[in-house]
């Protein structure tokens, strides 16, 4: 066989030939709705890896961006990784503190960034000095005529003085190409070097029927970010399978979405819960239905089971749930019934759909106990869910210390499951949220899924609280719904003949807003130091 390198640029050159009027549409950070092409989207890809060669980019060095979902954030994802040098995307929801750090510790030597950003470039500027040049991803019309950040430039015109007329480099396939910092809740960010070989096992795989199941039929909307692990590897695969691909900008309100998901006739969509639960809420609103989507994704975090059913049952959708990280590129699990499991009672699959899922092939997955040792399928054992394969990292970029695979060659997810004789994984806790009563172990994420059932609960997050006979014991944290009204024993009545009676809550607190990271999910650090000497009544 051919020994043919697999990279990035293959892919959009295969789209720019094969799918070369298939349509690219992003709504603009300026404002409007830009239109292209893969065969124009490849060309100013090359443009810009010839103006970036010009600025003296050369292979390995990191490129930095703080940018919305738009056609020139997919540019940056080809024209950076395309000659190889290393596209760093950068979540501009983390802090500044997190930032400085991060694009410090990357060395970026350019950094792109939105005009949403600017007021917040500026802030970055001055502790950022590995950054040679800032560009703005606009035209030269919306550059502001004095700014303190060095060498200010805007996009468009960098590519205007470019002919277009480049060769992609054949680059090793294990070249680095991209790079993803996850933001710790409490230590400091850590950075995931994905490769062009992880990068297009990932997307073949996240292409799959029981995995996206996307085709060049299917028109993709991008809600999950393209600073967060590469919009789980969606501008990779929408040009390998030909897609037409919707790129929202910053408009993720329910109703600029719901608006590019009709006009544009979307038919596959992926984001987190909260994005899905704010759909929902609008489309129950106005009584609306979808006209052209027929299936999404939701993940990122434990898919609340209220949320799947509505999607599923009201709005008549294939909502498939997963699980993945930063570290595994990030797809890990989709839970995707098998043939056997189709003529089950409807409670029977709603169980299974509900779990994260089963591995897609290129991982390969384990749960293990306190001491190491391998834990049965049996849906029931729960322990340390380990994760190997080609798309998973093997250590951290610029690690000091190695240390985040096992002796055998494992990466330690920190998260904690049971996975079932089909292989079905079910996520229970992160390894630090667990609760440990009397040497059992409590799932604060199935306390947290019943609670959320309640009709007057918004939101929930379940920690241990220190107990004198069980030495922790889980309290419930709450935030009711505007205008409903609850009591902490109205609510532990509500989980009465739906878990164990010891799994129950010994105390509910209500608050009116739960702490989040930079990603959305719940800070349980933040609410451990909340509640730290609570003492159960
Ligand atoms: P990140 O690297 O920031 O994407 O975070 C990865 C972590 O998010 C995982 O280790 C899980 O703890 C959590 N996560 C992702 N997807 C899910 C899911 N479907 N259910 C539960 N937790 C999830």
């Amino acid at each position: 066989m051919m020994p043919t390198p697999l990279r990035i640029a293959g892919l959009i050159e295969h789209a720019a030939k094969w799918h070369a009027d298939t349509e690219i549409v992003s709504r603009l950070p300026e404002g409007g709705l830009h239109r292209y092409t893969y065969a124009a989207a490849h060309h100013r890809a090359k443009q810009l890896a010839q103006a970036l060669i010009k600025l003296g980019i050369t292979d390995g060095d990191r490129v930095g961006t703080l940018a919305w979902n738009t056609h020139r954030h997919f540019e940056l994802y080809y024209g950076v990784s395309g000659l190889g040098a290393v596209c760093h995307t950068i979540n501009p929801r983390l802090f500044v503190e997190q930032l400085i750090y991060i694009i410090n510790h990357a060395q970026d030597r350019l950094l792109f960034f939105d005009l949403t950003f600017l007021p917040l470039v500026e802030k970055l500027a001055p502790h950022c000095p590995t950054v040679e040049k800032w560009v703005l991803l606009t035209g030269p019309e919306h550059l502001p005529a004095a700014s303190a950040l060095p060498g200010l430039t805007d996009y468009e015109s960098l590519l205007a003085a470019e002919t277009g007329d480049y060769e992609w480099p054949v680059l090793d396939e294990n070249t680095a190409s991209s790079l993803c910092y996850t933001s710790g809740t409490t230590d400091e960010p850590k950075g995931v070097l994905y490769s062009h070989r992880s990068t297009l096992l990932h997307s073949y795989a996240a292409s799959l029927p029981d995995c996206f199941n996307c085709g060049a039929r299917d028109v993709i909307l991008a809600v999950v970010p393209m600073f967060h692990v590469n919009a789980w590897g969606i501008p990779y695969l929408a040009p390998l399978n030909g897609c037409k691909l919707v790129l929202p900008g910053p408009a993720l309100d329910a109703a600029s979405l719901y608006e590019l998901f009709e006009s544009e006739k979307v038919t596959f969509s992926a984001g987190v819960p909260t994005i899905w639960f704010g759909l929902l809420t609008f489309m129950r609103e106005g009584k609306r239905r979808f006209s052209t989507l027929r299936k999404m994704i939701v993940g990122g975090a434990s898919c609340p089971p209220a949320l799947l059913r509505a999607f599923d049952e009201e709005l008549g959708i294939e909502i498939r749930h997963a699980w993945g990280m930063s570290e595994t590129s990030p797809l890990g699990t989709v839970s995707t019934l098998k043939g056997k499991h189709l003529e089950l009672p409807e409670d029977a699959k709603f169980f299974l759909k509900i779990k994260q899922g089963r591995v897609i092939f290129g991982v390969d997955m384990e749960i293990v106990d306190e001491a190491g040792q391998p834990l049965p399928h049996d849906g029931v054992a729960f322990g340390d869910l380990l994760v190997r394969g080609p798309f998973i990292a093997s250590d951290y970029f610029g690690s000091v210390q190695p240390g985040a695979l096992t002796a055998s060659g494992w990466f330690k997810t920190g998260d904690v499951a049971t996975i079932d004789p089909d292989g079905f994984m079910n996520i229970t806790d992160r390894s630090k949220d667990v609760i440990k009563s009397g040497g059992e172990w409590i799932s604060s994420i199935d306390l947290e899924n019943l609670a959320i059932a309640h009709p007057a609960i918004a939101e929930a997050a379940v920690i241990g609280v220190p107990h004198p006979k069980w030495s922790e014991r889980p309290l419930l944290v709450a935030v009711r719904k505007p205008g409903f009204e609850v009591s902490a024993e109205e609510l532990l009545a509500f989980f009465d003949g739906k878990i164990a009676t010891w799994w129950r809550p010994d105390a509910v607190e209500f608050v009116t807003q739960l702490p989040h990271t930079a990603t959305g999910k719940l800070l349980k650090t933040q609410l451990r130091k909340d509640f730290a000497g609570y003492e159960l009544g």
